[in-house]
């Protein structure tokens, strides 16, 4: 009976706040005593494997109503933080105006994770792997600060996360204007390797997003690299020598050396350093060689 009630006791206090601002205000009262718990599917591998402890107190982020939603507003795709990975993925806006993303959270865990896990919990974890994806998208994220609302570039949080108790409320995705002539066109990759074939904690992810002139000619282009516990990252060595020049083999030769300066993957038990940037380099370079000097008809 004594155990029972100490067991009883021992169990976080679930705190539903009705808005962002109530959540903020929570957090702040109890400080490292509370977390803010959206699909919990990270959390609880946190817990389950004593990298964290779970405080006593939960904030229930999903209690809030309006936070789930998606929708397009003035030349913007808005996602709700607690939209759900599943639903992100089976979203026909942003199927049509956001494959890559959708591409990204077809790789994230199995489908009985995704229809839990939420897309702000994967910003949040920052080395989630929707990352790349929203780098390369140059997605800009809505935060709760109690008071009011801010929006800051995705790379500036990755950069210098603030350690402010702010509720993450929606990622806004820039809707790419159509190409300017029938020649020219927006392409998209996504690449993750991981230790098996799928369901698998990556290595090394890669995203791109570019847009091809008329003239073959690279007019616009974001390249992101993360895996494993890497915080991802533009490798602006490598956009920066495309822009403007239509790639070629002498050109991709470049690309791969500037990826190899500019990927610095964070320590891996299962892989070295080395094999880690070569790898961002070769998918970098294999999915730059298919877009653009792939003869067309090969490309399909
Ligand atoms: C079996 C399994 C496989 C997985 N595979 C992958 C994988 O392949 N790739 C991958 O990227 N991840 C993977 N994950 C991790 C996880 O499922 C995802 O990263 C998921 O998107 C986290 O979302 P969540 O809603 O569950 O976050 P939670 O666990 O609820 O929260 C994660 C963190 O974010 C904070 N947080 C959440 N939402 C907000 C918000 N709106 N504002 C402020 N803070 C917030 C929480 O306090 C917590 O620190 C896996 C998890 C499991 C259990």
């Amino acid at each position: 009976m004594a155990m029972e009630q100490k067991e009883i006791l021992r169990r976080p206090s679930v705190w539903q706040p009705r808005d962002p601002a109530e959540a903020v205000r929570l957090k702040e009262a109890f400080g490292p005593d509370a977390v803010y718990v959206a699909g919990s599917t990270l959390l609880r591998t946190q817990w389950e494997a004593g990298t964290a402890v779970m405080p006593p107190h939960l904030i229930d982020l999903a209690s809030i109503p309006g936070l789930a939603g998606i929708a397009e507003q003035d030349g913007e795709l808005v996602v709700g933080s607690l939209a759900r990975l599943d639903d992100c993925r089976a979203h026909p806006a942003l199927a049509d105006k956001a494959p890559l993303l959708v591409e990204a959270i077809k790789q994230i865990a199995g489908r009985s994770v995704r229809n839990q896990a939420t897309i702000g919990g994967n910003v949040v974890y920052r080395v989630g792997d929707a990352m790349p994806a929203l780098l390369a998208l140059d997605a800009r994220l809505d935060w709760h600060d109690g008071t009011g609302s801010r929006t800051e570039d995705v790379s500036e949080w990755l950069r210098a996360p603030s350690a402010a108790p702010r509720v993450l409320t929606a990622i806004r995705l820039p809707i790419a204007e159509d190409a300017p002539t029938s020649n020219a066109r927006r392409t998209f990759a996504y690449h993750k390797v991981g230790r098996r074939e799928a369901f698998t904690p990556s290595l090394v992810t890669v995203a791109i997003a570019a847009a091809s002139a008329a003239d073959g000619s690279i007019a616009d282009i974001r390249i992101a690299a993360g895996g494993g516990q890497t915080v991802p990252k533009r490798m602006t060595r490598a956009e920066d020598a495309l822009l403007g020049k239509a790639p070629d083999a002498r050109l991709l030769a470049a690309v791969h050396e500037a990826i190899l300066e500019d990927y610095v993957p964070a320590p891996d038990p299962f892989a070295a350093d080395s094999y880690r940037k070569k790898t961002a380099a070769n998918l970098v370079v294999a999915a730059l060689w298919k877009t653009f000097c792939r003869p067309a008809e090969a490309r399909g």
